[in-house]
């Protein structure tokens, strides 16, 4: 579902450059949830926004269901990202003067398909946040916020959702509430690749990459 070939990338930082990921290869068929750890500043954020088609890598390639992302036009990406893949950004990336239903609903606004506010509807019943669709994100928890960039990921039914520290600012109650709507995802057939400095919740995932200084330096 995911394979990624030979991904190196560099920022350009006060004119030089700064080699971040150094040649990753990975291949993750199917489903499952699988956990991209390493120590900070290894690339891990870096390596997610590719994968998900949201930034160039300098070199490599990442096939998403057999097509290469970065060699279809912008939009052509754009409209693949928008089918197949949810992302869930470290810091919610939520819209301040939205409400929550807004919130879920605005990524889509591209796709016509009527049943969209039904499975909005839906997902925040399911997440718990059904109570909270009239508020915007200032007046909810943090967990609660999490729950709904992640309702907006899952609004599309995508087949790849990508999380960067799904549970970097969660107590356990919350954290472990993550986790039980990634497996449910994965039960259902789809594929959760994620960045986590959480060992409790790396370790119940399907498969571990360890990343380190660029380099995927374990796979288990
Ligand atoms: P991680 O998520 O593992 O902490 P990141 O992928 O965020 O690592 O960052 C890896 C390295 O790349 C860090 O040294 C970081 O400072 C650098 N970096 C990340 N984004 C940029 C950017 N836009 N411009 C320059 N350097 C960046
Ligand atoms: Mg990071």
């Amino acid at each position: 579902m995911l394979t990624v070939k030979n991904i190196q990338k560099s920022y350009t930082d006060s004119n030089e450059d700064v080699s971040v990921l150094k040649g990753i290869d990975l291949e993750l068929k199917g489903g499952g949830i699988h956990a991209v750890v390493g120590p900070s500043g290894c690339g891990k954020s870096t390596f997610l926004l590719i994968c998900g088609g949201l930034l160039q890598p300098s070199k490599g390639t990442v096939l998403v269901n057999d097509e290469n992302l970065f060699e279809l036009k912008g939009d052509e990406r754009s409209k693949l990202r928008a089918s197949l893949v949810g992302y869930v950004f470290q810091k919610f990336h939520l819209i301040p003067y939205l409400n929550i239903e807004q919130n879920i609903l605005a990524s889509s606004l591209s796709m016509p398909n009527e049943n969209l506010e039904d499975r909005c509807k839906e997902l925040v019943e399911e997440l718990g946040l059904g109570h909270r669709l009239k508020h915007i994100p200032s007046k909810l928890s943090s967990g609660e916020q999490q729950r709904v960039a992640l309702a907006r990921a899952l609004l599309n039914k995508p087949k790849i959702l990508i999380a960067d520290e799904p549970t970097g600012n969660l107590d356990t109650e919350n954290g472990n509430a993550v986790f039980d709507i990634f497996k449910k995802f994965s039960d259902e057939g789809g594929l959760v690749l994620m960045a986590t400095h959480d060992r409790e919740l790396a370790k119940r995932a399907d498969s571990i990459q360890s990343f380190d200084k660029g380099l995927l330096v374990s796979s288990i």
